[in-house]
């Protein structure tokens, strides 16, 4: 395994550059390129390892130190992970007390046995998932840095996410195997204890070679790059194979721009390959048996035709390949890729690939910070796979498919137990807070947006938040930004209360009574968030009209949506007034019923005082 040379080296300055040629945003970014080769000995489920790596620092900068995190650490007895999954008020039923019962052969580890910058020695300092590193010399701004390391790792029992031998029984699901260079970004070092939850990586290519024992099949992240030796379904079709006689074969993969890299490998898995009309290549791994047999067949139709909704809706799938593979303990993304567990109904199994495949475009291309925007992967996920679901999976798509996210949102709202959305993932005190906040209240941050800006708007400006944004990063601030700029009103007063505070949605019908002629309606707010309000009118005569109050603070109002009532009145509410009177020129015998927003779309949380139905 000895193949480090200058030409690599090279090789890895050069194309070290590649994530920014395609990048125009005006923040920098770093870039890495990791070379990576290992040996797995699939008896004491220990790898030995070679690492290369060149990180050019984009930033304005002078770097002394940088920051590996070592995942694997986080199985042993005693760890951040294991303390705080044991000590937390609502613990993860897949964590619990698994990890202060691991014994020696169980636990897993991972070590750095050298490493060197530039050739010269470094200083470091493990520290539980973190491999903190004092640097020889200082890496300055527009500069690449290389480094070499060793490390030997073992697989930890599957208790969270990556680990040998899951449930199903998958031998690996080898996801955080590596050591991985944490982000540095415009908000400095992101180098987080893994304690569960949530990922942050550097753009950029890998390159993977790993070792291992014949009949063992792998899947992953990247394409394969030695697929004729390789065989196993990974040849083009028709082609034959040569593969080599010897006991261990070496996988070589190849990821381009990408901020992870994931593989999983079991002697017993099936694969199956779909190629779409568009090229895209599918990738299916799954150990067939009565368990799985007829679910992974059926799931051949679903994969693709998810990845052409989310394609048209959200941006075009930059990768020519995606890979479903079973393992890991539910449903987990990576780049290119995703582990989930195999035993499911039909409906189950098809509803968890929908929402990891929905990942590659908030967690794999656009990459937010996931442990500072969780609601920006977990709840747009979220949000795209409930419509996904809703287009693809059922006869009749029904008309209201975040109505799970609704629902769970307003049981956190009156929980006592909400955190403001913009608390690091790793933070939130409960594992219900975090998981309400991040995936439904997340979602409905762009369901609001549908709300106060149009469906249709919002949903172009998903489009345009891809081609701004996707492989930069993009925090709360920018898709705000581009709503924003979508949709020509200022909405820095939703991203505030909906992301930094636990303020709640309340409004109500106050009163209907006739004056002169008229009918006067007042409306409260009764919540300390303020919203647009769409008021319908049915009259009597079974028309129906409906009247607008933008929030002032808008300064503007949203066009007219296809669908909705014919909009009679606009009314502007400024927000520091908690009721507003509405004047129709009828007389209240003409009206039969009026009602706040009967699109059902605003998160209010008490929605009984939200009709006035006349006696
Ligand atoms: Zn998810």
């Amino acid at each position: 395994m000895k193949k480090t040379t200058f030409f690599f080296i090279w090789t890895l300055i050069l194309t070290g550059f590649g994530p920014l040629s395609h990048a125009q945003s005006n923040r920098w970014q770093q870039s890495i390129n990791y070379q990576i080769e290992v040996d797995m000995d699939v008896s004491s489920n220990r790898y030995q390892g070679r690492q290369t790596i060149a990180y050019s620092n984009h930033s304005p900068d002078t770097l002394t130190k940088v920051f590996f995190h070592l995942f694997y650490n986080a199985f042993q007895p005693n760890s951040m992970m294991d303390e705080r999954s044991r000590t937390i008020a609502d613990p993860d039923r897949r964590v619990g007390d698994r990890i202060v019962n691991l014994g020696p052969e169980e636990i897993g580890y991972m070590r750095v046995k050298s490493l060197l910058m530039n050739g010269k020695k470094v200083v470091m300092e493990e520290v539980g998932t973190v491999l903190e590193v004092t640097l020889p010399e200082p890496i300055l701004p527009n500069s690449t840095a290389i480094f070499s390391s060793e490390f030997e790792a073992q697989v930890p029992l599957q208790v969270r996410r990556a680990g040998r031998d899951n449930a199903e029984g998958v031998r690996y699901s080898m996801a955080q195997w590596y050591p991985k260079m944490a982000n540095y970004d415009e908000q400095g070092w992101h180098a987080n204890p893994y304690i569960g939850r949530e990922f942050y990586g550097t753009w950029g290519n890998f390159d993977v070679k790993i070792t291992i024992d014949r009949e063992y099949v792998l899947g992953g992240t990247g394409y394969l790059q030695n697929a004729d030796e390789i065989g196993h379904g990974y040849q083009e079709d028709g082609k034959n194979t040569s593969p080599s006689e010897a006991a261990k074969l070496t996988w070589h993969f190849y990821a381009p721009q990408v901020h992870d890299f994931m593989w999983a490998a079991d002697p017993d898995f099936t694969h199956d390959k779909i190629t779409m009309e568009n090229g895209i290549t599918i990738h299916h791994l799954y150990i067939k048996n009565s368990k799985t047999e007829n679910n992974w067949s059926k799931l051949k139709e679903f994969t693709p035709r998810a990845m052409e909704y989310f394609s048209e809706n959200y941006g075009q799938y930059p990768y020519q390949q995606f890979s479903v593979i079973q393992g890991g303990d539910g449903g987990m993304e990576y780049p290119m890729s995703t582990l989930i567990t195999g035993q499911r109904a039909l409906g189950s199994l098809v509803g968890v690939m929908v929402h990891e495949l929905a990942h590659s475009w908030f967690q794999g291309v656009l990459g937010s910070n996931e442990s500072l925007y969780p609601w920006m992967d977990e709840g747009f996920t979220t949000f795209a796979s409930n419509r996904c679901m809703a287009a693809i999976f059922t006869e009749e798509p029904s008309g209201f498919p975040q109505r799970g996210a609704y629902v769970s949102y307003e049981r956190l709202a009156k929980s006592g137990l909400e955190e403001p959305m913009a608390t690091h993932a790793d933070h939130f005190h409960t594992n219900t807070a975090y998981g309400a906040a991040a995936y439904s209240k997340g979602a409905l941050f762009l369901s609001q947006m549908g709300y106060i800006i149009g469906e249709d708007i919002r949903d172009q400006a998903m489009l345009r938040y891809w081609e701004e944004w996707k492989f930069k990063h993009p925090n709360a601030n920018d898709i705000t930004r581009v709503m924003e700029k979508a949709s020509g009103l200022e909405l820095d007063w939703f991203k505030e209360y909906w992301v930094y505070t636990t303020k709640t949605i309340d409004y109500a019908i106050a009163g209907v009574e006739e004056t002169n002629g008229k009918t006067k309606i007042t409306l409260q707010r009764k919540g300390l968030m303020p919203m647009p309000i769409d008021l319908l009118i049915n009259y009597s005569d079974g028309k129906q009209e409906s009247v607008y109050l933008p929030l002032t603070i808008m300064r503007g109002i949203k066009a007219e949506e296809e669908g909705f009532a014919k909009r009679i009145l606009t009314q502007r509410w400024p927000w520091t007034h908690t009721t507003a009177e509405i004047l129709l020129d009828q007389p209240i015998s003409a009206i039969q019923s009026i009602s706040i927003d009967p699109s059902q779309r605003l998160a209010d949380i008490n929605r009984e005082d939200n009709e006035w139905i006349k006696e």
